[in-house]
């Protein structure tokens, strides 16, 4: 079945508003697994309006409009919706009802009267009480096709969607649609394709489709099924052949899982309370760690040692080290890392320093470098890492990295 979404409204078209019903509603449609191919956005003029009814009526099962249902003369999709499709508008007394009892509470001392003209609705039309504004939503069907009208302001729009719009759409939708997410760290985006191309290739149900995030990829199989179990039973083969393709580069399969999150679940599981020892991350990584609720069961106390002196007193990093081999060094994020463990009696410590630039890069050491080490009951693990772009952007890889090497080194010691 395939949906079509109008925005109306001349404020979207001069950028005056961000368009953010349309992806709440393409993301919403995308769960009910429909399809969708147009998008369309069109201000207040009555004949561009028509056009653009008729136009998604010729190529779509569902229209969904969002917008111009307000009170004032320049609110018109109802008004054109009912006219190009032959419907004549008439007083809803249940709205009526409903405004009035609205507006009892609000500012004003008598109802505005054109506040009436939310009480027409088109004949037949299924009314959907608005329990936040006086424009009701409506659904009005036409053979086997439906144009759905919705108020404009986010906060009408959502809960009128998700209430009364979703289970609408459901029913006529005799497909369900699952998805699950697989994510991975530590491969590159092309990497992954590649060693996914023979699936990628042959995919119609259930399909894959890849999204980078700063250091990460997510990929999502989606599945078309009658019921439920049918579609778990098209993803399941997938996902598991994905996760024997990249093994331990898996941090997760749920959706909601951040890879802080399956860091913090595997120090719970197997009892271990973390430490960080942070340089150029300045904290960014006990930041993260602390986005996941329950975090005060392995987390305590973190370091942020962003000068010589302060990893020298902090974490005992030897005099001799720093002079030798420098500050951003293999040597001195080990001695960082195993620092960090002695220093607060932790099981495990996670230990950054390297150069974030703009400043500070020479051709030995450019900017970019980093080195990160994980200490894991006493086993320690550094990496050298070269990262790209600008400051923000090699603080924010150094952190996911170091997530990354944590979870690994835990992986590889309860193997
Ligand atoms: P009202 O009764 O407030 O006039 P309406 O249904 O006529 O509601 P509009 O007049 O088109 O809707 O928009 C009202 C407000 O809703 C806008 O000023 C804007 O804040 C918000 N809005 C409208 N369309 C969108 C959209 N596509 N994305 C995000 N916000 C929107
Ligand atoms: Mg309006």
């Amino acid at each position: 079945m395939i949906v079509e979404l109008v925005s109306v409204g001349t404020e979207l078209l001069l950028g005056n508003i961000v368009n953010t019903n349309t992806q709440f509603l393409a993301e919403q449609c995308a769960a009910l697994g429909l399809s969708m191919y147009h998008q369309v956005t069109v201000g207040d003029n009555e004949e561009r309006l028509a056009e653009v009814v008729r136009t998604a009526l010729k190529r779509s099962d569902i229209v969904i409009f969002t917008g111009g249902l307000g009170p004032t003369e320049d609110d018109l999709t109802k008004e054109v919706c009912a006219k190009v499709m032959g419907l004549p508008l008439r007083e809803d007394s249940h709205t009526k009802q409903r405004i009035e009892a609205y507006l009892k509470n609000s500012i004003f001392k008598e109802i505005p009267d054109n506040n009436w003209k939310q009480a027409m609705v088109p004949k037949g039309a299924i009314v959907l009480d608005n329990p936040n504004g006086t424009a009701p939503g409506l659904i009005l069907e036409s053979g086997n096709q439906a144009v759905i009208l919705l108020p404009g302001p986010p906060s009408e729009l959502y809960p009128l969607f998700k209430q009364q719009v979703y289970p609408y759409l459901k029913k006529l939708q005799p497909e369900v649609i699952r998805s699950q997410m697989v994510k991975i760290c530590g491969v590159g985006e092309s990497q992954v394709e590649d060693q996914l191309l023979d699936l990628i290739d042959q995919q119609t149900n259930p399909t894959i489709a890849t999204y980078a995030k700063t250091g990460e990829v997510h990929l999502r199989v989606t599945a078309r099924g009658k019921n439920e179990e049918e579609a778990k039973r098209l993803t399941k083969p997938v996902v598991k052949e994905i996760k024997n393709r990249f093994g331990e580069h898996v941090y997760s399969v749920r959706e909601e899982e951040t890879l802080e999150m399956a860091v913090v679940r595997l120090l719970q599981k197997y009892e271990l309370t973390v430490t960080t020892a942070e340089s150029c991350t300045g904290g960014l990584i006990a930041g993260r760690i602390v986005n996941v609720p329950g975090a005060s069961d392995v987390f305590r106390e973190g370091f942020v040692t962003y000068s010589n002196k302060a990893k020298r007193k902090y974490l005992d990093v030897s005099k001799s080290t720093l002079k030798k081999y420098g500050a951003v060094s293999s040597e001195t994020a080990r001695e960082m890392a195993i620092g960090g463990v002695f220093a607060t009696d932790c099981d495990a410590c996670v230990a950054v320093t390297g150069i974030a630039g703009p400043d500070g890069g020479s051709e030995e050491k450019p900017v970019g470098l980093v080195y990160i080490a994980a200490c894991v009951k006493g086993k320690v693990t550094v990496k050298k890492y070269q990262f790209r772009g600008n400051r923000a952007k090699v603080r924010e890889m150094a952190v996911v990295r170091a997530l990354d090497l944590l979870r690994r080194s835990i992986l590889e010691q309860y193997r």
